[in-house]
């Protein structure tokens, strides 16, 4: 190790791609050696305390141990160091020095990962109904076929099913849970397409929707507002979703399910993009995955690599509109302040703080911003085992979200971060209304716009 190299790189990271397809990934022997390296740069540097419960776990694990040093750990008590970890990237993203280009070539996220496709691959996780739980199309369909029934079953004050879920299902029964949508964003958007604004300063924008499984059958209310603000803003759009973006599966280790769901959407929307398309995801956990996972899960892949350099976050491409064309005119003030969550699978995507960006686009409206991990995670955030954690996580995010009571507004770009705030809200309380819902920040954008949300 060279003098100082300890302060780390002044390069701009990069992420190496993901070599699952080589033996030596799933070698046990080696990813102990890798495990035990990064912890050990990890204890002595302790810069992500409080970033997440893996850190904190590792730290009291070593520090607990006879030597004090990872020397006396042994290699099975890393587990729980692992299952704390929900992917979200800000170790590397925020706060780790040593991420490539630097020498120690760190990166903490995609090596738990690892250690989850060890896990799987074994057939130690995945399985069962932790499998089932992750089938969000196969669920989507069914719960949005019986949205009723579904939706009076996964509620949290029902009482009869929800003890059930947790012992069958291992979801915790106080988890607030996703409702499904009696209708998709799909059906929702060729039934009542809106009209193209053609004098906006943006018309000739052509945009395909990729509509994402939570998007279309969950709360199809973010699609149909992006839709509304495209359309006012002079932009064609179209809705496409050929299936999940694999996720919930890559929370699972399951590399070659994601790597297939990546050639198959990528297969899907390169002939949008070749006849010059932008295409816009509207859940910052999938933007994710279509800009930067993917190449690196399947990185000789040229529709993978088309699409990852073709995509926007639905907040990024609003406000490229504004920067670019100018935006339509028609914003008006929202009725009281505003409370953005940044999600951390937008942070990781490096573009700034978009949703902010956007919500600074209405006229005179107060805007608080809450930059910090929710403790959701996706499907980690309501397992029977995880689910106090995420609440213990997020308490700082619950709190400034309500910034004092200030705020009538509290948005999330994360729809699952935004049920755990809201729910984390209800938990904290407070002398004043708690607002009902914690929308994606377009659903506040389309009603300054008075596109009737
Ligand atoms: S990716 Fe997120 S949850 Fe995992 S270790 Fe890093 S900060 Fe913690
Ligand atoms: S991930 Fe990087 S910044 Fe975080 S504790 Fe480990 S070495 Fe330090």
């Amino acid at each position: 190790m060279a003098e100082g190299s300890r302060e780390g790189s002044l390069d701009a990271p990069t992420r190496h791609p993901i070599d699952w397809n080589n033996p030596e990934f799933y070698d046990e022997a080696k990813l102990d050696d890798e495990l035990r390296r990064v912890f050990d740069i990890c204890h002595g540097c302790r810069r992500c305390f409080n970033l997440c419960d893996s850190f904190p776990r590792l730290f009291d694990l070593i520090d607990d141990s006879e030597s004090g040093e990872l020397d006396t750990v042994s290699s099975k008590d890393f587990k729980p160091v692992v299952d704390a970890c929900t992917l979200c990237d800000m170790c590397f993203m925020t706060k780790c020095p040593y991420v490539p280009p630097h020498e120690f070539n760190l990166d903490f996220p995609h090596l738990m990962l690892r250690y989850r496709a060890v896990e799987k691959k074994k057939g130690e996780i995945g399985g069962g109904m932790e499998a089932q739980l992750t089938e969000t199309d196969r669920n989507g369909k069914l719960g949005s076929s019986l949205s009723g029934l579904a939706n009076w079953a996964t509620d949290r004050k029902n009482g009869l099913t929800r003890g059930v879920m947790q012992g069958v299902a291992g979801v915790h029964k106080d988890a607030a849970l996703p409702k499904f949508a009696g209708k998709t964003f799909e059906k929702q958007a060729a039934e009542n397409p809106p009209a193209v604004n053609a004098s906006a300063p943006a018309h000739g924008r052509k945009a395909v929707i990729y509509a994402t499984c939570y998007g279309n059958y969950n709360n199809p209310e973010i699609g149909t507002a992006a839709l509304a603000i495209l359309a006012h803003n002079g932009v064609e759009a179209e809705v496409v979703y050929p299936e999940c973006c694999g996720m919930p599966q890559m929370e699972q280790g399951d590399l070659a399910r994601v790597e297939t769901k990546a050639k198959n959407i990528a297969k899907t929307l390169k002939p949008y993009i070749e006849k010059g398309y932008h295409v816009i995801s509207l859940v910052p956990s999938c933007t994710l995955m279509l800009k930067f996972e993917w190449p690196l899960i399947s990185p000789d892949d040229e529709d993978v690599k088309l699409l990852s350099g073709s995509t926007f976050d639905i907040s990024e491409y609003i406000v490229d509109i504004s920067k670019k064309e100018g935006l339509a005119e028609g914003l008006k003030p929202l009725d009281g302040d505003v409370s953005v969550h940044i999600a951390c699978h937008a942070r990781a995507q490096n573009m700034g703080q978009k949703a902010a960006e956007l919500m600074k686009l209405v006229p005179d409206t107060k805007l608080h911003v809450v930059e910090r991990c929710s403790g959701h995670g996706g499907s980690w955030g309501i397992k029977k085992e995880f689910f106090e954690v995420g609440m213990k996580v997020g308490k700082p995010v619950f709190r400034q979200a309500l910034n004092k009571g200030q705020a009538k507004y509290v948005a999330s770009e994360c729809p699952l971060a935004g049920l755990h705030i809201a729910q984390g809200m209800e938990a904290t309380g407070s002398d004043n209304p708690l607002p009902e819902t914690v929308p994606h920040p377009v659903v506040l954008f389309a009603r300054a716009y008075g596109l009737s949300f």
